[in-house]
């Protein structure tokens, strides 16, 4: 017997690649709303996206969940557009929100009626920034180009973009049993799954095709083929980005509560993200009951940040506790910080620019505590069990004081706000001084 191939192992010393996400250049969409611009695609960082679970003629309540969107983080916010009543409602939404000085713009969700409510009330049609349009949901038959037909061609007149968002929970059932029988004649046919790709692919692809040949800018065009299983969206969104180059919108669909839906869509989004497929996401979290709509948004900015896509808040390290210290004040110390940091980032974003990279560690022993910390901006090691009651913090790299006593919890959170005026207000001061130069020089040249 032979003996097995030996791995082909590389040097020890061989130099360690940094893992990165790869580029896939895309076409660039432009939604706008007034002056907010929104690309999405081609150099633009990925987007996050959300949906409202409103009922869509609630004006109010729609735009103030909109707005609680916005502020979590959500860049684009769609909203469901499913009857008169609610197209009507758009337009006032809209308006409700440049009261409020939100200038997200809106994405109107369409099913069944859209044809009809995008070409009776522009009104609504003008006041959404881009459309969704769901091709498995526009019609059966020859009724299905037509009205297919009669929504790109609002959105050429409006100057919208267009998200063409396939479903497999309302995948073209006529395009799917085509692709059955043509299978089924084949002399090798492919497994039903692969069908099932193809069809929603084919789907999405070929009403991009046709909305082109209705005068749609090919840029304009935003492609989703959603699925619930992890798997199946990695096949699927593999598929999709070697046949086109439209931006991509990303998301499973339906993918579940509080922490299955969290990893299921954190696993998916972070294989194809790390590929570089995906140009906006959307996580479709089920709130569970209490819970706020803006969790999805939290764990869409977590995705992107947790890969490096991009940066939002500073982020903070703990460890998960485990026997060496069975006092529970690092974990309450963890959170403090970092709800802390979050409740401030809507102010801190501009007042300290940058501050989003900060990077703070709670360790709660000796072992990996000061070691951690180092890494980190501003961290602090506290005592694990045995321990003497004393909790050195280190700054940029260095111990520069220990913490001793019952404020230490008090006393780290000054230590951090403190650290923050210092390096990120220092840093707003020197823009703001440069500014104030500039104007001064471009002052004097024009004298
Ligand atoms: S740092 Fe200490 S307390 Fe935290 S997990 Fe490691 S050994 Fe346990």
């Amino acid at each position: 017997m032979n003996a097995p191939d030996a791995p082909n192992l590389l040097d020890p010393l061989e130099p360690i690649a940094a893992a990165a996400p790869a580029a896939r250049r895309s076409r660039q969409a432009v939604v706008r709303w007034g002056d907010r611009v929104v690309t999405v695609g081609g150099d633009a960082p990925v987007r996050v996206q959300s949906m409202t679970n409103t009922d869509t003629v609630q004006v109010i309540e729609t735009a103030i969940q909109v707005k609680e969107l916005a502020q979590a983080g959500s860049e684009l916010v769609r909203i469901t557009v499913n009857t008169p009543e609610a197209a009507a409602a758009v337009p006032h939404i809209r308006e409700q929100l440049d009261r409020m000085g939100v200038d997200v713009p809106l994405v109107g969700d369409f099913h069944y009626n859209g044809h009809r409510l995008l070409t009776e009330f522009p009104a609504m049609a003008a006041a959404l920034s881009k459309y969704r349009i769901n091709p498995g949901n526009v019609g059966k038959g020859d009724k299905r180009d037509r009205q297919f037909a009669m929504m790109v061609e609002a959105a050429a007149r409006h100057d919208k973009a267009v998200r063409i968002g396939v479903n497999w929970g309302s995948l073209d059932q006529e395009l799917l049993a085509q692709l059955m029988d043509e299978n089924a004649r084949r002399a090798r046919p492919a497994d039903a799954k692969q069908v099932m790709y193809q069809a929603l692919v084919q789907s999405a692809l070929g009403s991009a095709a046709y909305a082109r040949e209705l005068g749609l800018d090919p840029n304009q065009i935003i492609i989703s083929c959603k699925v619930s299983g992890v798997q199946d969206l990695i096949s699927v969104y593999r598929a999709l980005a070697a046949r086109c180059d439209y931006a991509l919108h990303l998301g499973l669909t339906e993918a579940g509560m509080a922490t299955k839906g969290t990893v299921a869509s954190a696993t998916a989004l972070g294989v194809l993200l790390q590929e570089g497929i995906g140009d906006t996401i959307r996580v479709s979290l089920t709130p569970q009951p209490g819970e706020a709509r803006t969790q999805e948004v939290v764990v869409a900015l977590e995705i992107l940040q947790s890969l490096g896509l991009r940066t939002f808040n500073p982020s903070v390290t703990a460890c998960p506790g485990c026997g060496r210290t069975t006092s529970t004040t690092f974990q309450e110390l963890a959170k403090q910080i970092d709800d802390f940091l979050r409740a401030q980032m809507p102010v801190w974003k501009s007042r300290y620019p940058g501050v989003e990279n900060l990077k703070v560690a709670v360790m709660g022993c000796i072992v990996n505590g000061p070691g951690e910390s180092k890494h980190a901006d501003i961290g602090i090691s506290l005592p694990g069990t045995g321990e003497a009651p004393a909790a050195p913090v280190f700054i940029d790299g260095e111990k520069a004081l220990t913490l001793r006593g019952e404020g230490i919890a008090t006393e780290f959170h000054k230590i951090v706000e403190n650290y923050i005026e210092r390096r990120f207000g220092a840093a707003a001061g020197a823009a703001s001084a440069a500014a104030t130069q500039v104007s001064a020089s471009i002052a004097t040249a024009s004298h």
